[in-house]
């Protein structure tokens, strides 16, 4: 440290930015374009002055290098499909230009439905998951790399080149329908690296002096095969005489055996976490294999929203020194999983604000540490003070601490986590409930009309009162009640026309947790989202849903079914504190919807669904701490429901139908019901819950609400009849996949009719 050419051994980086813009300008500008009221320079214009705006923010911001190629249309998975000619067949027929074609993989038009997609690892943003047969074979076709190289020199800015990696590429993509039952996509590995040799000529012939590669997919269990293709890609690459720099980036997690592989191939610099895992810094630095190459060290965390402990990042990044050629300090992953800029809210608490880091903050601190290790920290003490001072108000912050809270978690017994046998259950439920067989229902919420988000938006903006917003809502509850009885569904819900989003909802009623205004992060293309940030110990000052439950409840001698969201997707789709194990946080969560499920009982609510869509999101990159997270997810959930009485049916909501890695934690939540998407597989699903021994009630989707599709009497009616093979009559229930919200009454009715009618005719074969 502290050397005449510091510049020499430490550097500073980011390894991607978000690009949606601090407004969700790209947002506004695709949709405008999608529906054909801009053309395409003005698109290219706005993004034009996204990346530019970006470029120059973070050279401004004193970054030795800076990222290029992070901006994206949709999605940089899809980016790379398109850069090496691998998009389908059914899109590029379509005779559409460059962009056409891309946006119809991305978002599908008549007779060629989109690429699939799915979460990027154990993030919530989302990408589109590449199709590749035996036949594909790769070459440079576009220019996207190349052209945003130009267009930043051009501006002064010299960048570093960012694509997902040949390896990760390949291990997202999937088989295309109809390829043989042999063929894996690492296959094709020869052809995917001799084009991106290729770019990588060309890239040098452009002047570009790194390229950074991304690696991800072996933060997560990867085959030898897999790990074999990782050596034989980057000896190829690496051996490449006429190229940029190559910097491999693995981030998400502990790299395991993939560091070495890197390690002792013939590429330059190697990005780590050292956030997710702290265990990586000691594993890099005993990497001796590295003595020649670059290291970055990701000591500031990408994906969450605090600020920087600075002495525990510099003693990480320090640790290294001796380890590598070179050390800078960076993010831990790209910069894309969080909001841009603390400073635009204004109504924050300013004591928390103190505490966050968002983009830019994190692009400040990521300077700052490397000149702290440049330089030493008396060259930036005004900063690390301020850092340190945050750390320590943080730190030290008691009201933070709920004792109350506290103590009730200490004072759990087993008996707070379990509930009677399910038999027994289910004999009080039959007797209390008097359902018929096959009992049809919803998942809870009804189509979101203009209606509904005008009088949310009024009441918002303070324009209405509560008491004309609360009566807006009871009509819409009425009239969504009274359609279900006359549609003769089984078990009634308020339809959720209350609720902006299915976690904020409950964040904003809670203690412990903050709302941001502009806090929006990409979940995927144009879909942004604003997590809220749990930064304190959780509670429920007050009921949170009991009133609009019981005024539903009291319009019908149906049973209405109460509805909460449980509490792992509370924790999955928030910015959660890092100070202490999530499973912990997990517990006040669930405490706090264990009141509500309390009340809701105590209001005359019999059946209270609490939804865990994420569930499985949480599922942690690596098999070895599956189980781990199991022990908290599980406990979470059953901690929230199992004060009730036995005659009270706890049901629960998964939006998916592939549960391989989760089947021991669906049986072990120990709900009366679970529903689950089963419509799209054909109620395959069932078989494998089956062969898991799986014996509860089960609501498998029968209408496909994903689609506009309105499914006849005849289909639903075969999905049923497949069902009953699978799993006895007395145990399954009839519902559609998921929520209402996003379709509209013209569907959801006639779809609904043929629910019930389809109900009615295989209850009266049985
Ligand atoms: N109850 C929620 C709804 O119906 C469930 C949403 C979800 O599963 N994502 O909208
Ligand atoms: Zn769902």
């Amino acid at each position: 440290m502290g050397s005449n050419n510091e510049s020499d051994v430490v550097g500073s980086t980011v390894l991607g930015y978000p690009r949606i813009g601090p407004n969700r300008e790209l947002k506004r500008a695709v949709e405008r374009y999608w529906a054909g009221r801009t053309d395409r320079a003005e698109l290219a214009e706005t993004a034009a002055k996204l990346r530019r705006d970006t470029w120059r923010e973070l050279r401004g911001a004193g970054l030795h290098t800076v990222p290029s190629n992070t901006f994206s249309y949709y999605d940089q998975v899809l980016d790379t499909a398109a850069l090496f000619g691998a998009l389908p067949e059914r899109f590029t027929r379509l005779g559409l230009d460059d962009l056409g074609t891309y946006f119809a993989a991305a978002r599908g038009v008549q007779d060629a439905p989109a690429l699939e997609m799915t979460k990027w690892f154990d993030t919530n943003y989302h990408y589109l998951v590449p199709e590749l047969q035996p036949e594909t074979t790769f070459s440079v076709t576009g220019s996207k790399p190349i052209d945003e190289y130009r267009e930043a020199r051009a501006d002064g800015i010299e960048t570093r080149p960012v694509l997902v990696g040949p390896v990760t590429f390949l291990a997202l993509a999937k088989p295309a329908a109809g390829a043989p039952p042999e063929f894996r996509t690492i296959d094709l590995l020869d052809s995917l690296v001799a084009a991106y040799a290729d770019l990588l000529g060309r890239l040098r012939d452009e002047g570009v002096e790194w390229v950074q590669l991304d690696e991800p997919a072996f933060a997560a269990d990867r085959t030898p095969a897999e790990l074999d293709a990782l050596a034989r890609a980057y000896a190829a690459l690496g051996g490449i005489e006429h190229r940029p720099k190559i910097l491999v980036a693995g981030y998400f997690g502990r790299l395991g055996d993939a560091l070495g592989v890197l390690a002792r191939s013939p590429v330059d610099a190697l990005a780590v976490d050292l956030v997710t895992d702290p265990s990586t810094v000691d594993a890099v630095a005993a990497e001796g294999a590295l003595r020649d190459k670059e290291v970055v060290a990701g000591v500031v965390d990408g994906r969450n929203v605090w600020r920087v402990d600075v002495d525990a990042a510099l003693a990480k990044a320090a640790t290294l020194l001796g380890t590598a050629a070179k050390v800078s300090v960076g993010s831990s992953c790209s910069l894309l999983h969080v909001p841009y800029d603390v400073d635009a809210e204004a109504d924050l608490d300013e004591r928390l604000k103190g505490w966050l880091s968002f983009a830019k903050q994190k692009v400040a601190e990521v300077v700052l540490l490397g000149t702290a290790l440049a330089e030493g920290i008396e060259a930036v003490a005004d900063g690390v003070a301020a850092a340190r001072a945050a750390t320590k108000s943080r730190n030290e912050a008691r009201d933070l601490r709920d004792s109350r809270v506290r103590a009730r978690l200490d004072a759990l017994r087993p008996s707070h986590t379990e509930r009677p046998d399910y038999a027994r259950r289910a004999a009080a439920q039959r007797s209390s409930l008097g359902l018929p067989a096959l009992p049809s229902t919803t998942i809870g919420s009804f189509p979101q009309t203009s209606d509904v988000r005008k009088a949310r938006a009024a009441f918002r903006a303070g324009r209405t009162d509560e008491a004309q917003y609360a009566a807006a809502m009871r009509d819409e509850i009425e009239r969504v009640v009274r359609l279900q009885e006359d549609l003769g569904l089984d078990v009634l819900v308020h339809g959720e026309p209350e609720r902006n989003d299915m976690v904020q909802y409950f964040a904003e009623q809670l203690d412990g947790f903050a709302a941001t205004h502009t806090g929006w992060v990409q979940s995927y293309g144009s879909r942004c989202v604003r997590p809220p940030i749990l930064y304190g110990d959780v509670s429920r000052p007050e009921p949170m849903t009991v009133e609009w439950a019981r005024y539903a409840q009291g319009l019908t001698e149906r049973p209405v079914k109460g509805m909460l969201t449980g509490p792992v997707t509370i924790l999955a789709w928030s910015f959660v504190r890092d100070d202490q194990p999530l499973g912990e946080t997990a517990g006040q969560v669930a405490l706090a919807i264990r009141d509500e499920v309390h009340d809701l009982e105590s209001a005359g609510i019999r059946i209270i669904q609490v939804d865990e869509p994420a569930l499985r999101e949480l599922l942690p990159l690596r098999e070895a701490e599956h189980q781990a997270y199991f022990d908290w997810a599980v406990r979470a959930f059953r901690l929230a429901t199992s004060g009730v009485a036995d005659s009270t049916q706890i049901h629960t909501h998964m939006c998916y139908s592939e549960f391989g890695d989760i089947l021991p934690a669906i049986e072990a939540i120990d709900a009366d019901v679970t529903s689950i998407e089963a419509a799209r597989s054909h109620m395959e699903v069932l078989g494998d819950l089956g062969k898991s021994g799986f014996a509860r009630g089960v609501g498998p989707g029968v209408y496909d609400i994903h689609s506009p599709r309105v499914p006849d009497v005849e289909e639903i009616s075969e999905l049923l009849t497949t069902a009953l093979g699978a799993v006895p009559a007395d145990r399954i229930w009839v519902n559609p996949d998921c929520g209402l919200k996003t379709r509209g009454y013209a569907e959801v009715e006639p779809a609904l009719r043929n629910l019930v009618a389809a109900t009615a005719r295989v209850r009266s074969t049985l």
